[in-house]
């Protein structure tokens, strides 16, 4: 009897050997499925490192190794793989001569260095001189005539334009403080106009003071001025004071007003009605 109770035992310390042994595996096979499924590529990393490692053969591994940590520069270069997402446009540099910012709110102390050149006697930084006559010649190609009547300014000019306006408004009325505010809405006052830049001109239709005496927002109906908003992006120059931009701009709007950016940025400017403050992320 003992002896087959000694069997009995040992059948069933048996088959809870088996048994422990098939919960562990089956606890292992978990764990194990677990770690992959939520560590795949780090895993998967780990693996092709840690086989290299196993390979125990740290000769060929050092010198292989310097490859890889001098490659990473030109592994970056899978850089093609992001340009299908939306393009981000052109990059904007803050110093990029081309995009200085003149305003209300950013006013320059004194006149900017730079060399001039004149086209129809008016004075712009030589840099651009070649794409205001361009401009030029592309719109009588396409049977317009375009005059300039502002380019380069002083802030001594800007000075007297400006007292002058404030005059005019005091003329009509108007007190001090009111006049200097009517009057800057026109004329720039010293430091914050535009054309201190020698990037900006005031351009009109060649026959434009046979029928107006001042610049008027009626141009925008000439066919010079729809040539003007269409086209001068192709040149590098934007309307820079739009219709639907005054409260940004301070600015009435000026559809003779046009302002070197570079084609880069004036096309993005242009197609998407901005303003160059806006542009630039200086709204306030
Ligand atoms: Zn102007």
């Amino acid at each position: 009897m003992a002896k087959r109770k000694k069997k009995l035992e040992t059948k069933y310390l048996v088959r809870r050997t088996v048994f422990l042994f098939l919960l562990v595996l089956l606890l292992f096979g978990l764990v194990w499925g677990l770690w992959r499924v939520l560590g795949g590529e780090g895993e998967k990393e780990d693996r092709d490192s840690s086989s290299s490692r196993g390979e125990s053969q740290p000769a060929p591994e050092s010198p292989a190794e310097p490859e890889p940590s001098s490659d990473p520069e030109p592994a970056s270069d899978p850089e093609p793989v992001s340009q299908p997402e939306p393009d981000p446009g052109p990059a904007i540099d803050e110093t990029d001569w081309r995009l200085v910012l003149i305003n209300p709110t950013h006013a320059i102390e004194k006149e900017l260095d730079m060399e001039f050149d004149e086209v129809q006697g008016y004075k712009f930084d030589k840099r651009i001189a070649g794409k205001v006559r361009e401009l030029i010649a592309a719109a009588k190609e396409d049977g317009y005539s375009l005059a300039i009547v502002s380019g380069y300014r002083t802030m001594d000019r800007s000075r007297m334009l400006y007292a002058n306006k404030i005059a005019e408004y005091k003329a009509m009325g108007y007190d001090e403080a009111t006049a200097r505010v009517e009057a800057a809405k026109w004329v720039a006052p010293p430091g914050t106009s535009e054309h201190h830049s020698g990037l900006a001109m005031d351009i009109v239709s060649g026959d434009y003071y046979t029928k107006y005496s001042d610049l008027v927002e009626e141009f925008e109906n000439e066919p010079e001025a729809v040539w003007l908003k269409e086209n001068c992006a192709r040149f590098g120059f934007v309307l820079r004071f739009p219709k639907d931009k005054t409260a940004i701009t301070g600015i009435n709007y000026e559809p003779w007003h046009f302002r070197y950016v570079g084609e880069e940025h004036a096309k993005v400017i242009m197609e998407q009605g901005l303003c160059l403050e806006e542009y630039l992320g200086e709204t306030d």
